[in-house]
């Protein structure tokens, strides 16, 4: 046992460093921003169907996950990776771990486009040899200034005050410190060389900036800006020996196949439709079942945003979101019998909104039911509307959402628990339905 109540180093998994799992190796390729072109989802759609079993997961960091990979499979998946300009730099592959807020650049309710700032953060990190020492689960986020980005508690944030100014965040917190967007990526590398700096002086493990003793003050005090910023208090800012650990470890433990530290309330991601008081470009958020496309969705949408990609669309034409959905830019009216008739989610009140779950049997060994397929059977029977649902392959129950969910957990008898009730899988949309 580590100071810090841990029993194993970090294992994040990246596409050479992968997890096994119950089905064979799961891979996670980091997509800064959440941001993919056409092309580049037909490589990993295909990557995804002739390496491993044929789906991609996406995951509440807003990255992609390919499952039930076979032995020597990665080697051919890092090659495909690098040449699609999926895997730039294979020593701080697992380190690449930036969000920033999906609709940014497409409506009005963003302060500023931080997606390109979100690219020059990638390119600033991985031209820096020693943050490839980050931990897996350190967290950088760019937030536009709607606060979609909140719940994520990244270590080293900016969120944007105005047009003209952002602000600096660290461990979720606001720091009082303001700066010219432009600066923010030089800025957010900084603190994280003051994140590993200020770890080696403390003899720390710490994964998260919060895990260090004062670890806000510590950085701003390093980047000499202590005297510009008004810290505010977080309570349990400093994560004491053993405290707060097991959620972290949870996350990438048993469940790998969601990435679930900040957990994701609803009302932060962007539900399925048009996105409104958009910009000019038609973009709309499309809704995936569980996180999990197959070949064929993502093919569909490949095609879409693909046409418009091939006009010489300057936007980011595909980003994944938190919520596990894809926002699409260039999409036609006509587009959308195609999206909806290959199983995606184009409708705000799908009985799907709001449903999530673990990845159960058979990708993991502990799971004691096959969720994803239980739900993917009884859902569309729904009438929509209900509140957030989890369903979970066992107590762990990784990748819950934030904020209130009803509890669907399978039992080793059979059938499920919902919020505690006993029910046969059949019986669980009632469950859901009186709460
Ligand atoms: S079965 Fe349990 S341990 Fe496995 S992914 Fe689901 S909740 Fe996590």
């Amino acid at each position: 046992m580590t100071p810090l109540g841990r029993t194993e180093p970090d294992r994040c998994p990246g596409v050479l460093a992968v997890h096994e799992a119950a089905d064979g190796g799961l891979a996670r390729v980091r997509l800064p921003g959440g941001v993919l072109s056409a092309q580049q989802l037909r490589v990993l759609a295909a990557a995804a169907v002739e390496l491993g079993d044929g789906h991609l997961e996406l995951t509440s960091r807003a990255n992609v996950q390919i499952r039930a990979l076979r032995p020597g499979a990665p080697v051919e998946l890092s090659e495909r990776l690098y040449a699609a300009g999926l895997l730039p730099s294979i020593s701080h592959e697992r380190v690449r771990n930036i969000l920033a807020s999906p609709l940014s650049g497409l409506d009005t309710h963003g302060r500023y486009d931080v997606l390109p700032l979100a690219r020059d953060l990638d390119r600033l990190l991985c031209a820096r040899p020693a943050l490839a020492e980050l931990p897996g689960r350190f967290l950088f986020a760019l937030d536009d200034g709607r606060g979609d980005l909140a719940s994520a508690k990244a270590d080293v944030a900016v969120r944007m005050v105005d047009s003209q100014l952002a602000e600096l965040l660290l461990a979720g917190a606001p720091t009082g410190v303001l700066l010219p967007p432009e600066q923010a990526p030089d800025l957010m590398v900084a603190a994280a060389e003051a994140f590993l700096a200020e770890r080696a002086q403390q003899q720390s493990e710490a994964w998260r900036l919060a895990e260090l003793l004062n670890g806000p003050q510590r950085v701003l005090a390093r980047l000499g800006l202590q005297e510009q910023a008004a810290l505010q208090h977080v309570p349990g800012e400093h994560l004491a020996a053993g405290a707060g650990t097991a959620q972290a470890v949870e996350a990438c433990e048993g469940g790998p196949a969601l990435e679930g530290e900040g957990r994701v309330p609803r009302a932060a991601v962007p539900r399925a439709g048009w996105v409104q008081d958009g910009v000019g470009v038609g973009a709309f958020v499309v809704g995936v079942p569980l996180g999990v496309l197959d070949g064929e969705q993502a093919a569909v949408i490949a095609g879409v945003a693909g046409g418009w990609e091939s006009l010489g669309a300057s936007e980011a034409v595909l980003r994944v979101t938190r919520g596990r959905g894809v926002v699409v830019v260039g999409v036609a009216e006509e587009d959308l019998t195609q999206l909806a008739g290959c199983g995606l989610v184009v409708e705000a009140e799908s009985a799907w909104n709001g449903v999530t779950s673990c990845a159960g049997r058979p990708g993991c060994g502990k799971a004691l039911g096959d969720v994803r397929g239980d739900a993917r059977r009884v859902v569309p029977g729904w009438s929509g509307g209900q509140k957030a649902v989890h369903w979970s392959g066992c107590e762990r129950r990784c990748g819950k959402p934030g904020g209130e969910f009803v509890d669907v957990v399978a039992l080793a008898s059979g059938g499920y628990s919902v919020d505690g009730v006993a029910m046969t899988v059949d019986e669980v949309g009632d469950g859901v339905r009186v709460q």
